[in-house]
């Protein structure tokens, strides 16, 4: 019979031989998952022998990995700036970069009695993580996908949340009133970008990614629309793509935008503008 141990080698080493990145990691969560444990609690048990009723399912879920599904599709969920949300392909994967996002809008808003617009909520990470953050303020959370906004509703109940409000919108066509927060990780990715699309990419809906032939057309009608829904004084937070900085400036100053600044990701990459309504 196989030990823990010796099943994350083998896993990690399957993984890997066929291209996939962090195999261990991956291979660990595998794992944790079909013993219900945490991915830690596998290391104070690394002798334990593993069962076939074990190995049979492990088997099952290497085999899609390997295959390129996503380990977030596999496992159902994700963790985002400290809490898991359900994760499947109504929605784009949550990633990393986008835990920083709203990290920064908590720091730059530190006031809690706040109206909330996300624009294009997807699963709902980052307005569900602001209304959990900020259980005074109010957040309304638009898509104009079904499949994001029942993805959303279930997050919103999975976290007890009762500050939300969801609903369809095609950007701003259905959304009143005026805000003292607007935040929108939208699609940006230019579309000649689809043909070189990694494997685990092509899991995310085509709708949440791709936005035209230099991935700007909807920021390019979200931004001066924004302007309009904004309170004075209020904030415009976005996610860009990697070069799209110089060109997202320029929007939010013909918009009449002041004090842009578009702050840098880990990565030093200029990732997420933010903008104040004069
Ligand atoms: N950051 C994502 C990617 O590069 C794209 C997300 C988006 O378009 N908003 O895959």
């Amino acid at each position: 019979m196989k030990s823990v141990l010796e099943t994350i080698n083998g896993g990690a080493s399957y993984l890997e031989k066929r291209g996939i990145e962090d195999a261990r990691r991956n291979m660990e969560h595998l794992l944790a998952k079909v013993l219900q444990c945490s991915r830690m609690q596998l290391y104070t048990q690394f002798d334990r022998p593993l069962e076939e009723v074990v190995l049979a399912p492990l088997r099952e879920l290497l085999k899609k990995r390997g295959e390129g599904i996503p380990l977030q599709h596999i496992l159902g969920e994700v963790a985002f700036h400290g809490r898991d949300f359900i994760c499947d392909g109504r929605g784009l994967i949550p990633r990393p970069e986008t835990e920083e996002l709203v990290e920064m809008i908590l720091k730059q808003l530190p006031d809690e009695n706040l109206q909330i617009l996300d624009v294009g909520c997807g699963s709902g990470v980052i307005g569900l993580s602001l209304a959990a953050e900020k259980p005074a303020s109010h957040v309304i959370l638009v898509d104009v996908s079904e499949d994001a906004l029942a993805l959303t509703r279930e997050n919103a109940e999975k976290h007890g949340l009762s500050n939300v409000e969801i609903s369809r919108s095609d950007l701003f066509d259905q959304v009143r009133g005026s805000f003292d927060l607007i935040v929108a990780n939208l699609p940006y990715v230019p579309e000649s970008e689809a043909r070189t699309m990694t494997r685990e990419l092509s899991h995310d809906p085509t709708l949440a990614l791709f936005s035209g032939a230099d991935g700007m057309d909807l920021l390019r009608r979200f931004i001066p629309a924004a302007y309009g829904f904004l309170k004075p004084g209020g904030w415009l937070a976005l996610e860009i793509g990697y070069d799209q900085a110089s060109q997202v400036r320029l929007c939010l100053e013909e918009s009449g935008f002041a004090e842009i600044e578009i702050k840098k990701d880990l990565s030093g990459i200029a990732r997420f503008p933010f903008a104040k309504h004069h």
